[in-house]
């Protein structure tokens, strides 16, 4: 043990480096803790963001050993997929697929490769500075061909039950990324913007009439294939100002012709404009065909005019309405790269976007453009790169979710959530998902095993590397393969299990997804699939806790997780949003330099997950000040034990006095409430219950014992009060270490260890076994209630705390709790004596005041006259008594009064105070004899002598010698009346005290 002066160094780390291997040792072959961790994304630095959820995690870890179970401390990265794609992109300079291609797709997968390491060694890096507990050595990565393969077999399975759907199907499309979004990708990715929408006119064939359209994406003119009207609307055809035409539009939006309108000429049912032909709005062959007018129930009369322009290539209603009205070869407008295919004449090579001026004139030369105009709305963005998206008909691979919907839905129901609302979002994401979609037309991503035959039509599906060889056409190929990407994997072909042709892999690549998703089944051993928690922030739901649950459920019909628990999203002081991309990114390894990697794992297990937390200066501070709190109690605690060096470890308390009592049943309360909370997945609880224990011990159990430690030699009851500061201390660096590990290795290792193990080697604090009849519980909060109720009444009052009083009296029913504290009451609150009263006259004194409404009725006018008598009488006391006697009662120029015109009440007697809560009241005897202000003021000089002590730096066991010298009669008189006491309390071994002129003079030195 070593003396501590100084504050705790949070820069430093503490914990062995071998202290995962020993902990592995010990709880090797012991009931798994099986923890799945949530691979993070190999792609940036760990920043700020990332520190919650790394010290939730670390944390339920870390516990599982204390408690005696075996956790592997196994981390994932997620190292394949787009958002690795779109940074190297960026890095290389590339700016399209096209460009990708041109570089070199084997380069451009090397340099994805490349980053995912570097980056998964710079977060390992990050999280060993953040005190993360890891075995290293053994993280899992996605792009492992391990990984792979595992995802290649569920998509068998999903073969073999018929949940493989290939189709064509509008998808939402970035034009960027060249890549399709998938419905859980794009839940969230919506905002406010504003486009140019149109109307247009169709010249309907053989009339002079036309009929107006409105459409919010132009570009999707050019793939326009019908017109679709309400049969059950009413439409009005229109003589204009601006064409010789009549306009046909429908009756509740006639305002959008604006003051063009001249008058409504004719109203017509929808069904009498079903099957009429137009011309097409754009001058193109690929629209050279006929052009009808569509009956369609979900046209509606909110926007534009009740006539809806439908591209089946460009949006999944337009593409449902197509399929069922048989309108194939649907028209494809633009490539994945979102630009006009070749073969659109004047629009090839144009973007959705930069096309739009040229429709515009092209419409305006066509004669079919009305107006357009701006419109604002929400419209989907890609969550990776911002860009807009577009609806494209794309031909994927899906996974069919109709079949197990239930399945999910039953095995959802068997998981435990905590916050228990994400139960609810899980169940309400499980009814409402569409089809998985799982293609992605990308490079650096699961190569999806699917091998469709030309020859014969069959999809054959890979399910492992070994199946793979066997069936490829030159099987070296695969021997060679440096890992399962692309372009290398490519090469390879197989033959058909059908017709023994040569089949060709898609070029598809996987949904990133399906890369964390299998992570239960391609890291854990086999059976062991299912972990006991995952824990991830609240948002995974759509996302890693669905992917986990889908491909779980189709492999084996259960849940992958007993306990998922999730937790919010990190904020600044003012509420704003940390980005991780932003120019708000905070890397991890700053803060930890800022703050001390303890204190910031404090402040986030402090941090309620149900909510957004909070994070800044303020936030690190009141952190650090909590942890103090404990430092101060175990200074105090070596302070002493410095010098009696207590051997507290193989001590057998006796005759604990009650307030040591009280410290046990606490500290026994606190070990079962955090194990409690732990095991509830309430970190916050644990730090709430942690606080306010540091504080009952500094701020009572040390506040009113400290004398025990100061008192010379050795006996049992300093003994017992060493004891048991020891174990609650010791429990809460214990309890503590899961968050702290830094520094409660420290205390540790300086106080409360055995031996040399490191406090993760320690057992989770069991209850001590110290028995006890009563709760001191309760009576100790009611002992603390008494103690404030007096202190506050001394702060009202301005009677210094150093000042005794005679007397506190009590009034109340808890005598036995009073009589047992009797002691810590009294020199809490400084008092010569505690009598507990059960009236209150002692302190009060009874007083008279008129019944206006009795004596109003009798004196009538006069009763002012007797108020002002009542308030001047110096006779109250006998007119009380009369009262009291029930006889009359005689005021100055009154005749007799009889006591019912009065009324009696009680006010503090002059020289109490007086205060109440609930059944307690508490008062103070506040007149000061000579005696009671002498030793007032020798109380005063021993804390200058105690200041001057601390200033000089003695050790707490120097004897010194005290020379006074004073003009002040009264501290003169203090301090010779009280030499022996001060002599004592001080450890002096002489004390001078002269009479002297000038400022009072206080000298020690070391005797
Ligand atoms: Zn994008
Ligand atoms: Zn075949």
């Amino acid at each position: 043990m070593k003396k501590e002066t100084s504050v705790f160094d949070f820069s430093r780390n503490y914990e062995p480096a071998d202290v995962l291997t020993k902990v592995k040792a010990k709880n090797a072959g012991k009931p798994k803790f099986n923890f799945l961790d949530g691979p993070v994304t190999a792609n940036a630095p760990l920043c700020l963001h990332h520190g919650w959820g790394r010290t939730l995690k670390d944390a339920y870890n870390r516990y599982n050993s204390l408690i005696g179970k075996e956790v592997d401390y196994v981390w994932g990265f997620d190292a394949q997929g787009m958002w690795v794609e779109v940074e190297v992109e960026k890095l290389l300079g590339l700016n399209n697929k096209k460009e990708i291609t041109q570089y070199g797709v084997d380069k451009f997968t090397e340099k994805c490769i490349e980053r995912v390491n570097f980056f998964k060694n710079r977060q390992t890096e990050q999280s060993k500075l953040f005190e993360q507990l890891g075995d290293w050595e053994r993280s899992y990565i996605t792009n492992s061909d391990k990984n792979i393969t595992s995802i290649w077999h569920f998509l068998k399975v999903c073969h073999d039950k018929k949940m493989l759907k290939q189709s064509y199907k509008t998808m939402p499309w970035c034009p960027r990324c060249g890549t399709s979004l998938s419905e859980h990708e794009m839940s969230g990715s919506y905002k406010e913007r504003t486009h140019k929408a149109v109307f247009v006119k169709a010249k309907l064939v053989g009339r002079d009439e036309r009929i107006l359209v409105w459409t919010t994406t132009p570009w999707t003119l050019a793939a326009n294939m019908a017109i679709a009207i309400n049969p059950e609307f009413t439409y009005c055809k229109c003589q204009v100002k601006s064409d010789s035409n009549l306009l046909i539009v429908c009756e509740k939006q006639i305002k959008v012709l604006r003051d063009d309108l001249v008058k409504i000429v004719e109203k017509v049912k929808g069904t009498d404009l079903v099957g009429l032909t137009y011309e097409p709005f754009l001058p193109l062959r690929k629209q050279a065909f006929e052009h009808k007018i569509v009956p369609w129930d979900q046209v509606d009369e909110i926007d534009g005019s009740g006539a809806v322009h439908i591209a089946p290539g460009c949006g999944a209603e337009d593409f449902a309405l197509g399929m069922k009205l048989n309108m194939t070869p649907f028209i494809i407008p633009v490539a994945e790269n979102g630009t006009f295919y070749d073969d659109f004449e004047w629009l090839a090579g144009l973007s959705t976007v930069d096309c739009e001026p040229v429709i515009f004139e092209q419409l305006k030369q066509n004669q079919t453009l009305y107006y357009h105009h701006d419109y604002t709305h929400n419209y989907p963005f890609c969550w990776r790169c911002k860009t807009d998206v577009i609806f494209r008909l794309v031909a994927g691979y899906d996974i069919a979710t109709d079949g197990i919907r239930n399945d999910l839905l039953k095995a959802a129901d068997t998981v435990h959530w905590t916050p228990d609302f994400m139960g609810k979002s899980m169940r309400q994401w499980l009814t409402d998902m569409g089809d998985w979609n799982i293609s992605r037309r990308r490079f650096y991503g699961l190569p999806l095993p699917f091998y469709p035959c030309e020859k014969c039509g069959h999809l054959n599906v890979i399910d492992s590397k070994e199946e793979l060889r066997a069936r490829a056409i030159d099987p070296h190929k695969v021997d060679a393969l440096p890992h399962l990407h692309r372009p290398y994997i490519d090469e390879i072909q197989i033959t058909c299990e059908k017709c023994h042709a040569p089949v060709s892999r898609v070029t598809d690549v996987g949904d990133c997804w399906l890369d964390a998703g299998i992570a239960p089944f391609s890291t854990k051993p086999k059976g062991q699939f299912k972990a006991e928690m995952v824990l991830e922030m609240k948002e995974q739901i759509r996302l890693w806790f669905y992917a986990q649950l889908f491909m779980s459920v189709v492999l084996t019909g259960e849940a992958p997780y007993k306990n998922v628990v999730g937790y919010s999203t990190i904020v600044d002081e003012d509420g704003k949003k940390f980005s991780k991309t932003g120019p708000r990114k905070v890397y991890i390894e700053d803060v930890v330099k800022q703050y001390g990697a303890d204190v910031l794992r404090y402040a986030f297990a402090s941090a309620n997950p149900t909510l957004d937390m909070r994070f800044g200066d303020n936030i690190a501070e009141d952190a650090k000040r909590r942890l103090l709190a404990l430092w101060n109690a175990y200074v105090f605690y070596t302070t002493y034990a410095m010098v009696d060096k207590p051997d507290v470890k193989n001590y057998q308390p006796e005759n604990l006095a009650p307030i040591d009592l009280w410290l046990v049943q606490l500290t026994n309360q606190y070990i079962q409430a955090t194990r409690e909370a732990y095991d509830h997945f309430k970190i916050h609880q644990v730090v709430k219950l942690t606080d306010d224990f540091v504080e009952d011990i500094s701020n009572f159990y040390i506040r009113v014992n400290r004398r025990r430690y100061w008192k010379n030699g050795e006996d049992q009851d300093k003994m017992n009060a060493y004891w048991c500061l020891f174990q609650a201390l010791r429990s809460v660096v214990i309890v503590l270490t899961p968050l702290v590990p830094s520094y409660a290795q420290y205390l540790w290792e300086n106080c409360f260890g055995e031996g040399e193990e490191p406090v993760m080697l320690a057992n989770y604090p069991m209850p001590l076994k110290i028995k006890s009849k009563i709760n001191l519980l309760e009576a100790v909060n009611f002992v603390k209630q008494v103690i404030s109720l007096g202190l506050s009444l001394r702060a009202e009052n301005q009677i210094a705390i150093k000042q005794p009083l005679s007397k506190l009296y009590i009034k109340t029913d808890k005598v036995d709790t009073i009589t047992m504290f009797a002691a810590i009451i009294q020199d809490q609150l400084n008092v010569k004596r505690i009598e507990i009263v059960t009236d209150d006259e002692k302190f009060n004194v009874a007083y008279l005041t008129v019944n206006f409404k009795k004596a109003g009725a009798i004196l009538k006018n006069r009763v002012q006259e007797l108020k002002n008598a009542l308030q001047d009488s110096r006779q109250m006391a006998e007119y009380v008594a009369a009262y009291d006697a029930g006889e009359k009662i005689n005021i100055a120029n009154f005749n007799p009064l009889t006591p019912d015109l009065f009324e009696r009440k009680l006010a503090p007697r002059s020289g109490f105070v007086i205060t109440s809560v609930n059944d307690v009241t508490v008062v103070l005897d506040t007149q000061i004899t000579d005696d009671l202000m002498l030793e007032g003021i020798a109380r005063e000089l021993i804390r200058s002598i105690q200041l001057e002590r601390m200033n000089q730096k003695l050790n707490i066991t120097d004897r010194i010698v005290v020379d006074l010298k004073t003009a002040d009669k009264k501290l003169y008189a203090a301090a010779c009346a009280h030499q022996p006491r001060i002599m004592k309390e001080v450890l002096a071994t002489e004390m001078h005290v002269v009479e002297g002129k000038g400022e009072n003079e206080i000298h020690i030195r070391l005797a």
